[in-house]
């Protein structure tokens, strides 16, 4: 290296020679080629004469590469750095490299993204492998390892991959419905809000902003409280253990005491019984509800006569207790198939649409007990019932064996006749009409009626649909 000239020009008529070396964080390469014989060794070979150095550090992720991937790393970026004078030989060049980790590229490898751009950029070159032992080549070995670079002892050492900062606070508060603590305190789900105002309710704290008011509120009948403790056995020694973070305030068996007054049930009954979550639970369902956070004397009797009083509720529900004794239960047949006994009903007085204003029921009495609402309008006749029936029932189900309706017996003989010559038989299906006794239509009735007025209540759709 010390001897002259230190540096060659390179003789484009020559083949090139590469040494390199890969390091644990860098990469050392020699370019030469053959020069002067040495004048005092025996041998006629020519001595390589360095024509340049390259020497250069890995980054951090290049660190992190396996050895094979280093050392092939360091090939490619001795070419690159060489490009111009060994990207287009007129003879092959030779790459020396000073051991077998190069050797592992022999075999097929799956290659990733960095290894099939450096296969890729390596057919570009022609060159020839050769491995040499380590000691002779030194020189390349020592330029892989500059001094004083930084040679990432402290890689990978105490690496946070995902920082605090990509932690965001829930911005949910999932509802105890949902969360599965509380029971689901309603057969018909009170109607969704429309979408863009779709909201999620925080229970939690709108539970505890109640129970602030109702301890606020006990202070306010302190005397009463203090009556309370000794007939009601009301006390403020919190019995939950460990103590948890809880309102602090006077508690029966660790239920809020609710002192009398109106304003304050009334709210707890907003939330309980008309909450959008909750959705006007019957009586007992909205006692059990209540009796969870709070108590007062004779809640009980309070809450049957509020829910009792509920507009909401008088307008919307069910009254399935029995309004008339019932005459006879209809029999069916444990084997009956779908639609062998069905149950017709007419639901009329609906608000027009799409030129209908009633509903045709049709109920499977003896096997699913599905049922089927068919659009129509209430001066309906037998023919267009018959109609109806032959085009959403018969096609699957076939004829009825019995037919059960509380209709005028000749509007359903006219359908059972024109049925009959819809289908070219003899078969007088009139005989078979029963009527209606154990109310599964009317049921069905009910719950179409109360579905349909729910859903128009939050917006008037076609109900045709
Ligand atoms: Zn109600």
């Amino acid at each position: 290296m010390c001897r002259r000239p230190v540096l060659a020009q390179p003789n484009y008529n020559k083949p090139f020679v590469v040494h390199t070396n890969a390091s644990a964080y860098g990469v050392g390469a020699i370019l030469l080629q053959e020069g002067e014989i040495p004048p005092n060794v025996k041998t006629s070979k020519p001595l390589l004469h360095p024509i340049a150095y390259y020497s250069a550090t890995f980054i951090q992720a290049e660190r992190n590469y396996n050895i094979y991937k280093r050392e092939l790393l360091a090939v490619v970026k001795a070419l690159k750095h060489w490009q111009h004078h060994l990207g287009s030989t007129c003879f092959s060049f030779t790459v020396v490299t000073d051991h077998a980790n190069l050797a592992y590229w022999k075999e097929p490898r799956d290659l990733n993204r960095h290894t099939a751009r450096w296969h890729g950029f390596l057919q570009d070159y022609w060159f020839d492998i050769q491995l040499t032992p380590g000691k002779r080549n030194m020189a390349a070995d020592f330029l892989s390892r500059p001094p004083q670079v930084d040679k990432g002892k402290h890689d990978n050492h105490q690496v946070i991959i995902l920082p605090s900062s990509k932690f965001i606070d829930s911005q949910f508060i999932i509802p105890l419905d949902v969360r599965g603590e509380a029971p689901m305190t309603h057969l018909v789900p009170a109607p969704l809000p429309l979408p863009s105002h779709l909201r999620v309710f925080d229970l939690d704290s709108i539970y505890r902003t109640l129970d602030e008011e109702v301890a606020a509120l006990q202070r306010e009948y302190r005397p009463l409280m203090k009556e309370w403790e000794k007939h009601h056995r009301i006390t403020t020694v919190s019995l939950l253990k460990p103590p948890q973070d809880e309102i602090s305030g006077w508690r029966k068996e660790g239920k809020l005491a609710v002192p009398p007054n109106l304003t304050i049930k009334r709210e707890i009954m907003r939330v309980v019984h008309e909450g959008r979550i909750t959705g006007h639970p019957g009586r007992d369902e909205t006692i059990a509800q209540t009796q969870r956070n709070y108590w007062w004397p004779d809640m009980r009797a309070w809450i049957s006569e509020y829910v009792q009083g509920c507009a909401t509720c008088q307008q919307n529900k069910i009254i399935t207790h029995r309004t008339r004794p019932p005459m006879y239960k209809i029999l069916t047949d444990p084997t009956a198939l779908p639609f062998q006994q069905v149950a017709m009903d007419l639901i009329i007085g609906l608000p027009k649409s799409n030129h209908h204003d009633s509903i045709l029921t049709i109920v499977d009495h003896g096997c699913s007990r599905a049922a089927v609402f068919l659009p129509c309008t209430k001066e309906i006749s037998g023919p267009k019932v018959a109609q109806l029936y032959f085009d959403y029932i018969y096609r699957w189900f076939g004829l009825p064996k019995k037919v059960i309706s509380d209709r005028d017996p000749r509007f359903m003989s006219h359908f059972g006749r024109a049925l009959a010559a819809k289908l070219g038989i003899a078969q007088n299906l009139s005989t078979v009409f029963h009527p209606q006794t154990d109310g599964l239509s009317e049921q069905k009735n009910q719950w179409i009626e109360q579905y349909l007025r729910l859903l128009t209540m939050a917006q008037h759709v076609t109900a045709a649909r």
